[in-house]
């Protein structure tokens, strides 16, 4: 008899890594070749209403240079990761009307499904700010997950992913301390995610570009671990929430398009691993 299942990410991998950067600017040029360079796999935060227009030359030490329109779909829609609304310009969320809050997220979101052409479900929060209300209108607005600045330094799958926090930010000193524990982990029981975020210009204001260079060095190429976009860890995790288990555990039927993976222990035997293809109903035994 089965008594414990705890999900497994695709390939019955335990571990997953996800990255998330925000604002559109020049040196997410530079960011998506390391990460393509190692395999990793992030998503883009974008303000639509925010493009630098053509032909603009910035003063010389301009930092937070954002792209326009053109550089920016060229690049974003050329790549394995994810764009995610950022709003449409900026503001603090919490301090301006909600029907602003809506329209924010509704214009960049409208903007970035007609360039990307696909449905866009992410998002992160401009500086960060949210309260409940503006929770319930991105709900309303269709977002499924949205960023904080919030670091919880833990390894944790999110519950609340409206109020997604991130493991830590790219600056943490810690960084690499945390990714050496998160790849050295022994996970029995549920899944492991990191989540960094930060804004590539500031590896240019720091000229720390070694930070992310080694971070993502050290975490590519792992076996055990998940490379994948904000949207497909969370699209993944909804799909096992998903599965309907018989009573006593074991039969499962997979109502979803994905192929889940799934560990699953007795009493008597070693701990076994499975996986159930979308719309089958999988018998365990023993
Ligand atoms: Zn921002």
């Amino acid at each position: 008899m089965i008594s414990e299942i705890f999900m497994r990410f695709p390939g019955g991998r335990d571990r997953a890594l996800t990255l998330s950067y925000d604002d559109g600017v020049e040196q997410d040029i530079k960011l998506i070749e390391i990460l393509n360079k190692y395999g990793i796999k992030a998503t883009f935060n974008i303000n639509s209403g925010l493009y630098t227009p053509k032909g603009t030359v910035f003063p010389e030490g301009r930092i937070h240079r954002r792209m326009t329109h053109e550089a920016s779909v060229e690049l974003y829609k050329n790549s394995p990761h994810e764009v995610a609304v950022h709003s449409f310009s900026h503001p603090f969320l919490d301090k301006i009307p909600p029907a602003s809050v809506i329209d924010e997220i509704i214009k960049d979101r409208k903007n970035l499904e007609a360039d990307y052409e696909r449905p866009i479900r992410g998002m992160a929060y401009p500086i960060g700010a949210f309260n409940d209300a503006i929770v319930e209108s991105l709900r309303q607005c269709g977002i499924a997950y949205s960023r904080t600045v919030i670091s919880t330094k833990s390894f944790d799958i999110p519950t609340d992913w409206l109020r997604l926090p991130a493991t830590c930010h790219h600056n943490d000193p810690d960084l690499m301390k945390l990714a050496d524990n998160f790849v050295n982990y022994n996970v029995w029981g549920p899944p492991q995610m990191f989540y960094l975020w930060g804004h590539s210009y500031e590896f240019e204001e720091k000229n720390n570009w070694n930070v992310i260079e080694e971070f993502c060095e050290f975490m590519g190429g792992r076996d055990n671990v998940w490379y994948a976009t904000n949207i497909e860890i969370y699209d993944y995790i909804q799909a096992y929430y998903r599965l309907e288990w018989s009573v006593d555990m074991d039969t499962v039927y997979n109502p979803t398009a994905y192929t889940i993976f799934i560990k699953y222990c007795t009493a008597q035997h070693p701990p076994k691993y499975i996986s159930v293809k979308p719309g089958e109903t999988l018998r365990i035994t023993e």
